[in-house]
C-alpha cells in the first residue's frame, strides 16, 4: 500500500469558468491557469504521482507546453493513472479538502464525488470530499485551494 499527498492553489478571476473535480460550477469567477485550472484534479494528479514516487504534475506536464493550454484536467489524472498502471499500481481510496469562500459547493458535492470515482475507477464510498471556507478571513475570495490524499494498492 502507498499513500500520496497533493496540494494546489489557483487564483480566482473574472471571465473564467469554475471547474472543480471535473464539474462546471456556476460562478462569476473562475480559476486562472494554463489548463482549465481545476485545483482538485491538479492536487489529485500530484497525489497519485507522489504515491508512485513519480515527478510532480508541473514536471511531467509543463505549463510552457502549448498542448496543455485550456486542456481539461481529467487528462492529467488519466495520464497519471496510465503511469501508475505501468508500475503495477492502482488507486484504492481518495480524500479531498477543497477551500474557497464562494460559491457554495454543497449542491455540487455528490456530482464531484461521483466524477472522481468514475475517473479513478473506484466505488464512490472510497471517495471523500469536503468543501470548506476560510471563515471570511480573506484569501478564500481570491483563490481556491485543494489538498488530496490517495491510497494506492498493487495490481493494475
Ligand atoms: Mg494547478
Amino acid at each position: 500500500m502507498r499513500v500520496g499527498l497533493g496540494f494546489d492553489l489557483h487564483r480566482l478571476v473574472e471571465g473564467r469558468p469554475l471547474i472543480l473535480g471535473g464539474v462546471a460550477v456556476p460562478s462569476s469567477k473562475g480559476l486562472q491557469g494554463h489548463s482549465d485550472a481545476d485545483v482538485v484534479l491538479h492536487a489529485l494528479t500530484d497525489a497519485l504521482l507522489g504515491a508512485a514516487g513519480l515527478p510532480d504534475i508541473g514536471t511531467i506536464f509543463p505549463d510552457t507546453d502549448p498542448i496543455y493550454k485550456d486542456r481539461e484536467s481529467a487528462y492529467f489524472v488519466k495520464e497519471a493513472l496510465r503511469l501508475l498502471k505501468e508500475k503495477g499500481l492502482r488507486p484504492w481510496q481518495v480524500d479531498v479538502v477543497l477551500v474557497l469562500e464562494r460559491p457554495k459547493i454543497a449542491p455540487f458535492r455528490e456530482k464531484i464525488r461521483s466524477n472522481l470515482a468514475w475517473l479513478l475507477g473506484i466505488p464512490e464510498e472510497r471517495v471523500g470530499f469536503k468543501a470548506k471556507t476560510t471563515e471570511g478571513l480573506g484569501w478564500g475570495e481570491e483563490a481556491a485551494a485543494a489538498w488530496v490524499t490517495v491510497v494506492l494498492k498493487d495490481g493494475a
